[in-house]
């Protein structure tokens, strides 16, 4: 089934409540972490904490500080409310993998998320890109001083005091775009993909650029396609490791393909009869790349791109 087009992206939409006012009032938060029906988010070595169950996988928690401590952890981070409970990420030190509950395991997040349920897939995206921005800003950017945790775990303030640097969770935009000529879409492959994977046209924003500037750019860099018309479509946080994917749908005002860039393998035009055919691999379908390509599919198909029997669609390995 399509998802309606108002239907947030995965690891997207409004799965906990932040509770940003709690982040600066010490006492609740002392108290959330003594409450033992608290939930941590465990993360080690940046893979996330899932067990298998019937029909799929499920995100596992720590309950309870007494618990964690007992794993060894860096100061937690608050994510907010999840299910009626308090919630924070909490980064799991050892060298081995801890042992928390047999029946689960520490897996990457990107190989799996498609088979998590929407809210959970949401929250360990979210504990993954604090954990990993703490890890990344441990020391000062100005003075080089070690850092320290405030507000939650969502500031780390510089400990030399003359310096008083402060930083803050830090997400890098990246443009992503389908790409289209009428009946026709512009799709990419990089040479480290698998055999037929293309995907849709995607880089990072530099500084002193609009977006739409770096739709423009990426497009005739990567393909020497010139467009004609940018509109805005989704976004999807990505925190492999911390972009945030922003969506466009492009149309194109010139058509020959030409690599300016080294970016790409290949870059080609498909119909959607090609698409249907099963001609190219398309990105998972938990990915906002497959979502561009999919509304613009199913605006002018009988058959949703989903449905189409001979379609192939890369989809999360189910482990
Ligand atoms: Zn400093």
């Amino acid at each position: 089934m399509a998802l309606p087009r108002s239907a947030p992206n995965h690891l997207a939409g409004p799965y906990l409540e932040r509770l940003a006012q709690l982040r600066k009032d010490e006492a609740r938060l002392h108290a959330a972490l003594e409450n033992p029906a608290t939930l941590f988010v465990p993360i080690w070595r940046s893979h996330s904490f899932i067990a298998h169950v019937p029909g799929g996988l499920t995100a596992q928690f720590v309950h309870g500080l007494q618990q964690l401590r007992a794993l060894g952890t860096a100061d937690p981070i608050l994510l907010g409310e999840f299910r009626g409970q308090l919630c924070f990420a909490a980064e799991l030190s050892s060298d081995e993998p801890p042992v928390v509950d047999p029946r689960a395991e520490f897996v990457d997040l990107r190989g799996v998320a498609g088979n998590l349920m929407r809210d959970e897939a949401g929250l360990l995206a979210y504990a993954r890109a604090m954990v990993l921005w703490r890890e990344r800003h441990r020391f000062c950017g100005r003075c080089g001083a070690p850092t320290l945790a405030a507000e939650g775990g969502h500031v780390r303030r510089c400990s030399n005091e003359r310096c008083g640097n402060q930083q803050f969770p830090r997400i890098d935009p990246a443009v992503i775009v389908l790409v289209t000529d009428g009946d026709r879409a512009l799709l990419g492959r990089q040479a480290a993909w698998p055999v037929g994977r293309y995907s849709t046209i995607a880089g990072f924003v530099e500084p002193g650029e609009s977006l739409e500037d770096a739709v423009a750019r990426e497009v005739h860099e990567e393909t020497g396609i010139e467009i004609a018309s940018v509109d805005y479509h989704s976004s999807q946080p990505w925190p492999f490791p911390s972009s945030l994917m922003l969506g466009f749908s492009a149309r194109a005002a010139t058509t020959r393909i030409r690599r300016i860039d080294d970016e790409l393998e290949d870059a080609r035009w498909f119909t959607r009869g090609q698409i249907a055919a099963g001609e190219v691999s398309l990105p998972t379908t938990h990915s906002i790349s497959f979502r561009l390509i999919e509304d613009w599919y199913d605006a002018a198909s009988a058959i949703p791109l989903r449905e189409e029997p001979a379609a192939r669609l890369w989809t999360s390995p189910a482990r």
